[in-house]
């Protein structure tokens, strides 16, 4: 964490989507992928649950999506990240149903819109990448 950055609650490294957390550091957003049927597995899981095969590697997307759902947050949870804050899922192009959920950044939280294309970026805090998105003014 540097100076001027809101308090996060961080993930757990060494965990099954550890991959998520460390893309950030070369600019890519990971996730794994089965082998056999390239079926993309977030939450991270042990097996395919498209195929069952068990070989599965991490890779990245395109960083691309759309907010498939949104919300502003008012209530101060959790102290030193103040709101006002946008809570949104991004549905991304790999594969549909493919979600993350994150928080979107570098608008007004109020001009946050579904159906709005946006882009992955990245803080690092500590040893952690957080994927945010950002709107994306280069999508048509
Ligand atoms: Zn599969």
């Amino acid at each position: 964490m540097s100076e001027g950055q809101p308090f996060r609650l961080l993930p757990a490294l060494g965990t099954a989507d550890e991959h998520v957390w460390l893309g950030g550091a070369d600019g890519e957003l990971r996730f794994l992928r089965c082998t056999a049927c390239g079926w993309w597995l977030h939450p991270a899981g042990p097996i395919c649950p498209n195929c069952l095969e068990r070989e599965l590697v991490v890779e990245a997307v395109s960083g691309r999506g759309v907010v498939h759902a949104k919300t502003v947050n008012h209530q101060p949870w959790i102290p030193g990240f103040d709101p006002p804050y946008s809570v949104a899922i991004v549905e991304l192009p790999e594969q549909v149903g493919l979600r993350f959920t994150t928080n979107i950044v570098g608008c007004a939280p109020e001009d946050v819109t579904t159906g709005m294309p946006v882009r992955v970026t990245f803080e690092q805090y500590s040893d952690v990448w957080l994927p945010f998105f950002e709107p994306d003014g280069d999508a048509s």
